[in-house]
C-alpha cells in the first residue's frame, strides 16, 4: 500500500508517545460549567433561557437566526446561575451561560434528533445537523450544516475523513478512531449518503498503524478506502490532505467543494451517531491533555464547559510548574492567559510545558539559508513577505501571495534564526484583510 503525502513540511518531535497508548477516560464535571455563546465561526448566540431556568443535558439554551451559527446545549442538568461573560480561549470575554450542576445528568426528554437516515430527506438530515450544533470540531468550528450543503452546482465526489492528526502530542482522533470506530463508520455512511459521494478516503497517518491494521481487517466496502499517509507536519491542512489523497489542488479562493471534496474531522463524524442514534447534540468531546509538565497525560471524554483547570486536576495535576498553556497543538495552538477557561467544541487538546518544552528564542539576522522556502507547503517566500511586513510594504506582501499562507508556523519552526515569520505574515493577511474591507 503506497503512502502519499505532499511537497514540504516538517518533521517535529511528535510526542505521541505520551498518550496514544491510553485508552480514553470519561469525566464528568464539577459543580458548574460554563457554556459560551460563541464556540463556532460566525454571529454569537442569544441565550434561550434566563438566570434560575432548570436545564437537561442536551437542551438547546441559545441560538440565534443568521446563516452562519450554530446552536449551544447544557451540557449537564442544573439551574442557571448567571448569564455573564466569562474568559474564552481566544483571550478574551464571550457572553456565557453558568449552570450549576445537579450531579444527576437528566437527559432533555425529546430531542427531535432521532431519525433513520436511509429514510430522512437530505433536508431533514441537514435540520438535525443544525439543530445538534455540529461544527467542524478539529478546526476554527466551521458549522457542519453549511459544509454538508454546498451550492446545488458543486457535485461532491469524494468525502475524505481528516484522521491525520499531525499536530504534535495530540492523540484524540487516534483513541476516538481505534475505540469508536463504529459509529465513525455510522457517520461516514450519513455523509455519503448525503452528498452522494462516491468514495470516502478515511486518511491517516503512518504513525497510528494500530487503526489502520483495525480498519483495513473490517473489509470495509469499495466505496470507503483506507489511505496511509507519511507522518509529516501539515499532513492534516485540508488542501494538502487533498492533494495527497486524490491528486486534486483546490485554486486559491476556493473551497474544497469546489473540486468535489468535502473533509471532514474523526469527532464531528461521531456527533453524527450521537444525534441520530443517541438523540444528543454536541455536548462533549474527546480532548487530548499532555505536556511534560502534566503527571497523568491522556486522552479524556469531557463535557463542554468543564474547564481546563479542572481537566489538568483530573489528569493528576502538574507534576512541575507549566512555563506555558496552549489550546490545541505547539504548531498552531493557541496560548493561554488562564486555566479557568471552559472547553469548547474545538478544544482539540490542551497542554501545559515545561521550561525547556515552552522555550522562546530572540531572532537573529536572517542567514538567507532559503529553509523557510523548502517547507513551506503554499509554496511561498515566508522570509521575504514577512521583510516586506516589517518593511509596511502591504502591496509587496500581497503580491508575494501573503493571503495563501495556512498559517501552520512550519517556517517559523525551521528557521536556524528563529525570525519571527508566522507572527508577521498573520499581521500581514489581517492588513490585508482590513484594505479590502475598505475597497469593498
Ligand atoms: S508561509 Fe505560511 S504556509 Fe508557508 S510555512 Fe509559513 S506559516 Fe506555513
Ligand atoms: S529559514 Fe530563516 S534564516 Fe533561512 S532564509 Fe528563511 S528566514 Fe532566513
Amino acid at each position: 500500500m503506497s503512502i502519499k503525502t505532499f511537497k514540504g513540511g516538517v518533521h517535529p518531535n511528535y510526542m505521541k508517545q505520551l498518550t496514544n497508548k491510553s485508552p480514553i477516560q470519561v469525566l464528568e464535571a464539577g459543580a458548574e460549567v460554563v457554556i459560551p455563546l460563541l464556540q463556532h465561526i460566525g454571529k454569537i448566540c442569544e441565550p434561550l433561557v434566563k438566570k434560575g431556568d432548570y436545564v437537561r443535558v442536551g437542551q438547546k439554551i441559545g441560538d440565534v437566526d443568521a446563516f452562519v451559527s450554530s446552536p449551544v446545549h447544557a451540557s449537564v442538568s442544573g439551574t442557571v446561575k448567571a448569564i455573564e461573560p466569562r474568559l474564552s480561549n481566544g483571550g478574551v470575554n464571550v457572553n456565557s451561560i453558568i449552570i450549576e450542576n445537579d450531579f444527576t445528568y437528566t437527559p432533555v426528554e425529546d430531542s427531535g434528533l432521532m431519525g433513520d437516515y436511509e429514510r430522512m430527506t437530505k433536508e431533514e438530515i441537514i435540520e438535525v445537523i443544525h439543530s445538534a450544533g455540529i461544527v467542524g470540531m478539529g478546526g476554527a468550528g466551521f458549522p457542519m450544516h453549511i459544509k454538508v450543503n454546498p451550492p446545488k452546482d458543486k457535485i461532491i465526489k469524494y468525502i475524505i475523513l481528516n484522521g491525520a492528526e499531525c499536530e504534535p502530542y495530540l492523540s484524540s482522533d487516534h483513541r476516538t478512531m481505534l475505540e469508536h470506530t463504529e459509529e465513525m463508520l455510522f457517520g461516514i455512511n450519513v455523509l455519503m449518503t448525503l452528498s452522494n459521494a462516491r468514495r470516502t478516503f478515511i486518511a491517516v497517518e503512518d504513525n497510528k498503524p494500530d487503526v489502520i491494521d483495525k480498519l483495513l481487517k473490517m473489509k470495509l466496502p469499495y466505496s470507503i478506502e483506507v489511505v496511509p499517509l507519511e507522518t509529516k507536519y501539515p499532513q492534516g491542512s485540508e488542501k494538502h490532505l487533498i492533494k495527497a489523497v486524490t491528486g486534486l489542488e483546490v485554486p486559491h479562493g476556493k473551497l474544497p467543494a469546489d473540486v468535489g471534496v468535502i473533509v471532514n474531522n474523526v469527532d464531528t463524524c461521531i456527533s453524527l451517531y450521537n444525534a441520530l442514534i443517541k438523540g444528543m447534540p454536541l455536548v462533549r468531546r474527546r480532548v487530548t491533555v499532555s505536556g511534560g509538565a502534566v503527571a497523568n497525560p491522556g486522552v479524556y471524554d469531557v463535557p463542554i464547559g468543564m474547564t481546563f483547570r479542572e481537566l489538568f486536576e483530573a489528569a493528576g495535576g502538574f507534576k512541575s510548574e507549566p512555563a506555558k498553556i496552549i489550546m490545541g497543538g505547539p504548531m498552531m495552538g493557541a496560548a493561554q492567559v488562564s486555566l479557568d477557561v471552559p472547553v469548547v467544541k474545538t478544544t482539540s487538546g490542551i497542554l501545559a510545558f515545561t521550561k525547556k518544552e515552552g522555550r522562546t528564542y530572540g531572532e537573529s539576522p536572517c542567514l538567507r539559508c532559503g529553509k523557510c522556502v523548502d517547507v513551506c507547503p503554499m509554496h511561498l517566500m515566508p522570509n521575504a513577505i514577512a521583510t516586506a511586513t516589517r518593511l509596511n510594504d502591504n502591496d509587496k506582501a500581497e503580491k508575494l501571495h501573503a493571503m495563501d499562507c495556512v498559517e501552520c508556523g512550519s517556517c517559523s519552526y525551521t528557521c536556524p534564526s528563529h525570525r519571527y515569520l508566522v507572527e508577521r505574515i498573520r499581521l500581514a493577511k489581517s492588513r490585508l484583510q482590513i484594505i479590502a474591507a475598505k475597497r469593498k
